[in-house]
């Protein structure tokens, strides 16, 4: 069965790239395929997270799902660290994947920066965490932003190499060769990378120090005004047609944020709105995203206020998941020898 799994962080200041990159793609795809959204709690502590703080972006991360369109009874909304899979096969697969494998990957050595010695081990190891996310359900597609492909590239390799170290194993028990399916990333659309405002050159993100360079999915119809006007731009008139956009990423980012939030592309946009100022294009701007995000703004509001609601469809997001994996995870530990309790 194809089936899409994805997840997001909560370590707070939701953010625009996160709904443009994510949440919104989540929402679609519930036409086509049997979904699993997952709050990943056990990817944020990662780095530091204030216990008082995680439990409320937990609750808000869900709030922001339901808010955006996801139906957490049709599908499964749920937090990692109530289903046991996840920490149990992320230590399978951290003696499959190699250190060299990990070594290259750029997230550690950007979270990480120059202090490395003194990063926690489990933001090292994290991709192979984001690999059992994926592998415990067997799912077939996971939708993120461009950030997060070379994670998957490492996921995908990490399922092969299972497959490949396991094979006899596999046979013997009479399973599917690709026991582990390859994972398909899912990175497509105007907004796979939404950019800081502040910095054409650098992601929109939640961990960046100055507030004024996202627009966040709890800001009010003013933020959003007063963020998109002072956004960095150059002071040529937007292009006529998309070639123009090359060398011009502030311009870039702005234009694919428009189209994503139009349901559009940047040739459509551009065709309306080329050759404008910044000043009249940028108004636009403000208006399409207030128009988008309040209503989401507000439900998430309103969700949040009553914790019991998402606290129970966590709850039941859960139970659901562990039943999903539970089978695979069996399945793993016979692959790999272990003695299971009967
Ligand atoms: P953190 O700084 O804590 O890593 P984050 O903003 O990167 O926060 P994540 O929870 O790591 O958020 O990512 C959740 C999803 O949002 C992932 O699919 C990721 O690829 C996507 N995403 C994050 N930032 C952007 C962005 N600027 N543009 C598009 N997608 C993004
Ligand atoms: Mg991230």
């Amino acid at each position: 069965t194809e089936r899409v799994f994805s997840g997001v962080q909560p370590t707070g200041n939701l953010h625009l790239g996160n709904y443009l990159g994510a949440i919104k793609r989540f929402v679609e795809l519930q036409q086509r395929f049997e979904c699993l959204y997952c709050v990943v709690d056990l990817h944020a502590i990662t780095v530091w997270q204030d216990p008082a703080e995680l439990k409320r972006s937990i609750r808000e991360v869900a709030a922001a799902f339901l808010a955006a369109g996801v139906d957490g009874e049709k599908h499964i909304v749920f937090n990692q660290s109530q289903v046991s899979a996840h920490a149990e096969l992320a230590w399978v697969l951290n003696c499959v994947a190699r250190l060299g494998w990990l070594n290259r990957m750029t997230q550690f050595k950007e979270k990480a920066g120059k202090d490395r010695e003194n990063a926690s081990v489990g933001l090292y190891a994290y991709p192979n965490l984001m690999a059992a996310d994926i592998l415990a359900y067997r799912a077939t597609h996971v939708p993120v932003g461009e950030d997060q492909k070379q994670h998957l590239e490492l996921a995908r390799d990490i399922a092969q190499k299972f497959n490949n170290d396991f094979s006899a194993s596999i046979a013997e028990l009479g399973l599917d060769e690709k026991f582990f399916p390859q994972p398909e990333p899912l990175i497509a659309g105007p907004a796979t990378r939404v950019m800081s405002l502040r910095d054409g050159a650098k992601k929109m993100s939640k961990s960046d120090a100055s507030d004024a360079s996202r627009i966040n999915l709890t800001d009010d119809a003013d933020q959003i005004a007063a963020k998109i006007r002072r956004a960095k731009t150059d002071p040529l008139p937007l292009p006529e047609s998309i070639e123009g956009l090359k060398e011009r990423p502030e311009a870039d980012n702005l234009v694919g944020i428009y189209a994503a939030l139009a349901d559009s592309d940047p040739a459509a946009v551009l065709a309306e709105h080329g050759g404008a100022q910044f000043s009249q294009f940028k108004q636009a701007l403000v208006d399409l995203t207030v128009a988008r995000l309040s209503p989401i703004t507000a439900e998430m509001k309103r969700l949040v206020a009553d914790p019991g609601h998402i606290d129970a469809t966590l709850a039941s997001g859960a139970e659901r998941a562990e039943a999903i994996a539970k089978p695979t995870m069996d399945a793993v530990k016979d692959i790999v020898g272990f003695v299971r309790r009967s």
